[in-house]
């Protein structure tokens, strides 16, 4: 699409940097899961902090998917948008007294708790607001994501969930609390995940899980497996969806349940990140001793990712390309005053010039959402490619 001279001499109009949304393919995208998914009757709530555009939620929300989310305007978000309660559900380690009022009086499906204390907390008050809460206890299952340490969060060294040890206390607790209703395990292993492998052992954690608390006599109705699903960073064009039908396939096989309990997914890069690109223009070229760099009009605080976890982002230079120019190998950074300020190092490019468009690639995902004011720094644009 960005060889496209057409769309290049639209985006050449538009003040950048701007985030680029192909809603055409986030439609694709979201068909093709949500088709994968009804069909072995799965549930996918999209996980909100992947990108919380009101034009990306509302598109979500009109293909039924629920809302996973972390924080209580996130919640709040949902609601707006449109998202039926009952599909809204709320994790977070730490969710504050008002977050958790504020899901209780929208009556939300269900919160994932990541603590005996937080339990007792939401028990005392659903009681004060004279309501019942779901809860979804969730449990590290010590399963290793292979992926960057960051965005791995189901080992037991992570603060995620509730430790193994803790979880006949838990049961107990449970039992105990009068405004509280076990409706299922909540389970997520990490992100940006591409070996099936990963799932398929978490699967393995989830049936045991789920047979020690129905050992105990506690029925599990919903088996939640969180998200993680990863998209191609190095070929988006080759591959623009993420492969839905051999991901839901692994839990389908693998996962013990019965007709009566649901099985529910928490995707938010698998269904966001292709869609959006990140578009900038060249500031400044400049030949230091050993480097060319590509100086660009967005940096660090339209995206965060390279910076905050060396996230590879494939760099293009937008319009046609001219058959037989030699390359240049070009460090391509941001305006910010910061050495991490960095999108990608010795990127082989056409040579650029002042006023060349540069697209950043697979950026839909903790892109926009994570852009701060940092140098106070404009509000992030937009461009709704439909
Ligand atoms: C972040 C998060 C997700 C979504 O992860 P993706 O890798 O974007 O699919 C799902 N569930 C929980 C609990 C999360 O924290």
């Amino acid at each position: 699409m960005f060889k496209n001279d057409i769309i290049k001499n639209n985006l050449l109009q538009q003040e950048t940097p701007l985030y680029f949304y192909d809603l055409r393919l986030l439609e694709k995208t979201l068909d093709a899961a949500k088709k994968a998914a009804d069909k072995r009757n799965f549930h996918i709530h999209y996980a909100l902090k992947a990108n919380f555009n009101d034009r990306i939620l509302s598109l979500i929300q009109s293909k039924g998917f629920g809302a996973d989310c972390v924080s209580g305007n996130e919640v709040q978000k949902s609601i707006d948008i449109g998202f039926p309660a009952e599909k809204i559900t709320f994790a977070g380690v730490g969710k504050s007294d008002k977050e958790i009022i504020t899901a209780l009086k929208h009556k939300i499906f269900a919160f994932n708790v990541e603590s005996i204390q937080e339990l007792e907390v939401i028990n005392e008050l659903a009681g004060q607001v004279g309501e019942k809460a779901n809860v979804s206890l969730r449990i590290n299952p010590n399963v290793d994501a292979h992926t960057h340490h960051y965005i791995t969060t189901g080992l037991d060294e992570n603060k995620f969930g509730v430790p193994n040890s803790e979880l006949e206390k838990a049961a107990a607790v449970i039992n105990s609390c009068e405004n509280i209703h076990l409706v299922g395990l909540h389970f997520h292993v990490g992100s940006q995940i591409t070996d099936l492998n990963v799932f398929k052992s978490l699967c393995v954690k989830v049936n045991e899980w789920k047979n020690w608390f129905e050992e105990r006599g506690t029925y599990i109705k919903v088996l939640n497996v969180g998200g993680g699903l990863g998209v191609d960073y190095k070929y988006p064009d080759e591959n623009p969806i993420p492969d839905f039908e051999a991901y839901f396939d692994i839990f389908d096989k693998f996962l013990e349940r019965t007709s009566q309990q649901e099985v529910h997914f928490e995707l938010g890069r698998a269904l966001v990140a292709q869609c959006g690109t990140l578009v900038s223009k060249v500031l400044y070229t400049k030949s230091g001793v050993k480097k060319n760099f590509l100086i660009l009009d967005a940096g660090m605080t339209e995206l965060m990712r390279p910076a905050l976890y060396q996230a590879y982002h494939k760099i293009e230079k937008i319009g046609e390309e001219i058959a037989g120019v030699q390359k240049l190998n070009y460090d391509v950074v941001g305006p910010i005053c910061e050495s991490s300020d960095c999108f990608g190092k010795e990127v082989e490019l056409p040579p650029c010039k002042r006023g060349d468009l540069i697209a950043i690639r697979t950026a839909g995902a903790y892109g926009e959402v994570m852009a701060s004011n940092y140098n106070l720094r404009n509000e992030i644009r937009h461009y709704y490619y439909e």
